[in-house]
């Protein structure tokens, strides 16, 4: 939680009931009474607020709301690297295969190499299911949060 966005918070709480609306920029939405406010972007514009995603939610379920999807993405960035290294592996595998060095290594190798070329796509459809997760809370793909 950045302190700006905390001070924010702070002044709302502090001015007791008088509740001025302002932009959070941890969330990406403007906030009034501490509840989300609707984007006033035009509909088919991509203006990457978050407000869309989280009008009429308190700001304090959005800021939760943002940890939770920033660790998915983490997730997925790091499934993503364990692909890239299990491809990396299966072309190495592939090259030994091509210049065995005992009979019948080629076919080891290339066993290996399948092995780690399935584990990248595995890790990779992994990776892809959690970044769809994420799209379930867009509200312009779940029209009844509006
Ligand atoms: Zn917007």
């Amino acid at each position: 939680m950045s302190k700006k966005s905390f001070k924010y918070y702070d002044y709302e709480v502090l001015m007791g009931g008088i509740s001025y609306d302002y932009y959070d920029y941890e969330v990406h939405c403007r906030v009034k009474a501490g509840v989300v406010l609707p984007c006033e972007h035009p509909y088919g514009m991509n203006c990457r607020c978050n407000a869309r995603r989280y009008a009429g939610r308190t700001i304090a379920w959005a800021r939760e709301r943002e940890i939770k999807r920033g660790e998915v993405k983490v997730k997925a960035a790091k499934l993503r690297v364990l692909a890239a290294n299990q491809r990396t592996m299966a072309a190495g595998y592939r090259r030994q295969a091509a210049h065995p060095i005992y009979p019948g290594q080629d076919l080891i190798c290339l066993s290996k190499a399948a092995i780690s070329s399935a584990l990248a796509a595995r890790s990779e459809t992994k990776a892809d299911l959690l970044d769809a997760s994420l799209s379930f809370t867009d509200p312009r793909s779940n029209p009844g949060i509006y």
